[in-house]
């Protein structure tokens, strides 16, 4: 029970942007987003002022809450119904037999620990330097990108996270290759830093997050650093008022930024998208990427030069197919006002502070005299 108490939060979870999935939870083997379901639910009902506490809730706003659909909201339902190792109670009926407006579920399970997930981390798009659009996380990059989040917020583990690709696989109830596929498409983007790499895939490498992330999950850190003796109290508030002046900054000003490059990007891309030759070409060339891939993996060079030219004559079609359209392939990208950080504060080549970050305070003055 003692272990129970240390991931509790006494505050409504949602309304601080999170939900925490115990490790024990994860390793039942839910797919990803009913898992999240279950996870919502956990939050809700070990609220620590409220013990006994219920998740009450329509399947549409649980489903909101986790990120995931109506209908997966009702089958993780019926799935979680039928875990072994937990202890799920549903409620349909108030005490005299009437039928409730919607179901009160709690959750319960022993665990050593939980994630916890950042709900901007899964509206977030990323450029995943793959030559495709924006995107937003799969559930397991989430979730990896999650457990690093929440123990960099450890202060014990300032120096990043450390695991192997098995430990993560068990940890999250995945396969080791899907996590490696994952670590490295979130290495590629930027998402992740790994300062240390095990030396095989059974030996520990070191993990470190973005700062973006970690300064917009700043709010979770501050909670959770505890105070420390050899730091004077002095210092610690001043930076803690840098990080919430810093969050701040990245919510009234970047992230407002951010969201409308990404939505004229979006909205170009419906547009061609709903073009029935583009969808077409769009969809033979998603596919492709990952054949070519293959076949250069596999050493089969003659498959990837063919698949190649045919990717190649598909993009000089998919140009023409925009230009019909009146889009360039630069319209279906982001136009971001700063283009060293795309409009994230962070500078894409080594993740330092942007000097576009001092513009917005510096700027504020003349926008007064205007
Ligand atoms: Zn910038």
């Amino acid at each position: 029970m003692s272990e129970r108490i240390t991931e509790q939060s006494d505050r409504e979870p949602l309304s601080l942007g999170y939900f925490r999935s115990p490790y024990a939870l994860m390793r039942l083997g839910l797919p990803g987003k009913q898992l999240k379901i279950a996870s919502v639910i956990y939050s809700y009902s070990n609220l620590k002022r409220r013990p006994g506490a219920q998740c009450a809730m329509s399947f549409y706003k649980l489903a909101g809450s986790a990120g995931a659909s109506v209908s997966t909201a009702k089958r993780a339902i019926r799935r979680i119904e039928t875990l072994q190792g937990i202890d799920f109670t549903k409620e349909s009926r108030d005490d005299d037999g009437r039928r409730l407006p919607c179901s009160r579920y709690s959750l319960h399970i022993k665990s050593g620990g939980a994630v916890t997930h950042f709900r901007f981390l899964m509206s977030l798009k990323f450029d995943m330097k793959d030559g495709n659009a924006a995107r937003t996380l799969r559930d397991l990059e989430e979730t990896i990108v999650s457990i690093f989040l929440t123990n960099a917020t450890n202060p014990k583990a300032k120096k990043g996270f450390e695991c192997s690709y098995e430990s993560l696989a068990h940890m999250t109830g995945r396969s080791a290759r899907g996590v490696e596929e994952a670590i490295r498409r979130l290495l590629r983007a930027g998402i992740i830093h790994r300062p240390k790499k095990g030396t095989s895939k059974h030996r520990k490498s070191r993990y470190t997050v973005c700062k973006k992330l970690r300064l917009m999950a700043g709010k979770e850190k501050l909670e959770d650093v505890k105070p420390n003796a050899e730091a004077p109290a002095k210092d610690r508030r001043t930076r803690a008022e840098i990080d919430a002046d810093a969050r701040t900054l990245w919510e009234r000003h970047f992230a407002p930024l951010h969201a409308r490059a990404q939505a004229i990007a979006d909205a170009n891309v419906r547009r061609a998208e709903s073009d029935r030759d583009y969808a077409a070409v769009h969809k033979e060339i998603r596919g492709l990427e990952p054949a070519i891939a293959r076949a250069k993996h596999d050493g089969d060079r003659r498959t990837a030069e063919q698949l190649t030219r045919r990717h190649a004559s598909l993009k000089v079609l998919q140009a023409r197919i925009l230009s019909r359209l009146g889009l360039t392939a630069a319209d279906l990208q982001p136009k971001y006002k700063c283009t060293v950080c795309e409009d994230t504060g962070f500078r894409k080549s080594d993740g330092r502070m942007c000097d576009c970050w001092r513009l917005p305070k510096s700027g504020h003055e003349g926008e007064k005299a205007n």
